[in-house]
C-alpha cells in the first residue's frame, strides 16, 4: 500500500466518523450520562427485553424520545442491555 492509498483510507475513516458523530441524535454529555445511568440500572435490575430505562431517562431528562430510540435502534440498541451493547460500542468509536 503506498502512501496516497493509506491517506485516503485515513480521510475515509475520518469522514465515517464525522458522518457518525453528525447523526448523533443529542450532545455528546447527555449520550454519556443516558449510558451511565441506563448501565447503572441494568447492573441493578437487569434487562426486561424493554428500553425502560432509557425511556425513563429521556422523559426525566426531557430529551426528544423518538429522536434518540430511533438512532438507539438504528445501532442495535432494541432494549436496554443491547443499548449498552450495541449503541454505547457504537458511540464510544465514534465520539
Ligand atoms: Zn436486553
Amino acid at each position: 500500500m503506498n502512501n496516497t492509498d493509506q491517506d485516503r483510507k485515513k480521510a475515509w475513516k475520518l469522514q465515517q466518523k464525522q458522518l457518525a458523530r453528525d447523526a448523533f441524535p443529542i450532545a455528546d454529555a447527555l449520550l454519556e450520562s443516558l449510558f451511565d445511568a441506563v448501565d447503572a440500572c441494568v447492573e441493578e435490575a437487569g434487562c426486561d427485553h424493554t428500553l425502560r430505562f432509557t425511556t425513563v431517562w429521556l422523559s426525566d431528562q426531557q430529551q426528544p424520545e423518538d429522536k434518540v430510540i430511533a438512532w438507539l435502534r438504528e445501532h442495535g440498541g432494541f432494549c436496554d442491555c443491547e443499548v449498552l451493547a450495541n449503541a454505547a460500542d457504537h458511540w464510544e468509536r465514534n465520539r
